[in-house]
């Protein structure tokens, strides 16, 4: 039987890993870490961070190999209900930037709305710029010479249309 499948017998009917246990192990990591500084210049202290760190760690794998896995759901579950209430600042600090880039995405939609309105020319209209306040004035097409008059400063002025 090889490893594997010997583990995987071992591993039925228990609970296995899950978030809290992923938690619990990085705060054992980052206690290792922190222990190589501290143990160095503080025995003591250093002694009971490893006691912890062990304690971590036994905690976890017992979690892992427990049989009693309505327990260990529940427990995780406390646990999310936790990290969810500890996280819930930057959550809505998140839906803030959704609501900024709803915005973001509003504002475009309406600046394109905007530039599809503008007089474009096309077969039966020309477009023609004021000479004195660069408004575009829409004229119908084949008239011949016609004298436009700016619907903005009323400057008039001929084109052929
Ligand atoms: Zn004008």
């Amino acid at each position: 039987m090889g490893l594997m499948e010997r583990f995987r017998r071992f591993m039925s009917g228990r609970y296995g890993n899950d978030n809290l246990n992923n938690f619990l192990m990085i705060v054992a990591f980052v206690l290792i870490l922190v222990n190589m500084f501290v143990r160095q210049k503080h025995p003591t202290a250093g002694l009971i961070l490893s006691g912890l760190i062990v304690l971590l760690l036994v905690l976890t794998y017992l979690r892992m190999f427990s049989r009693k896995i309505d327990r260990r759901t529940r427990e995780n579950q406390k646990y999310l209900e936790i990290r969810n209430k500890v996280f819930s600042p930057w959550n809505s600090k998140g839906s803030r930037t959704q609501a900024q880039k709803a915005a973001d995405r509003a504002a475009a939609k309406a600046e394109r709305a905007q530039r599809a309105a503008r007089p474009r020319s096309d077969a039966e209209h020309r477009i023609f710029r004021c000479p004195a306040c660069d408004q575009r004035v829409r004229v119908p097409r084949g008239r011949g010479k016609i004298l436009i008059t700016c619907p903005r400063c009323g400057k008039e002025f001929e084109k052929r249309s």
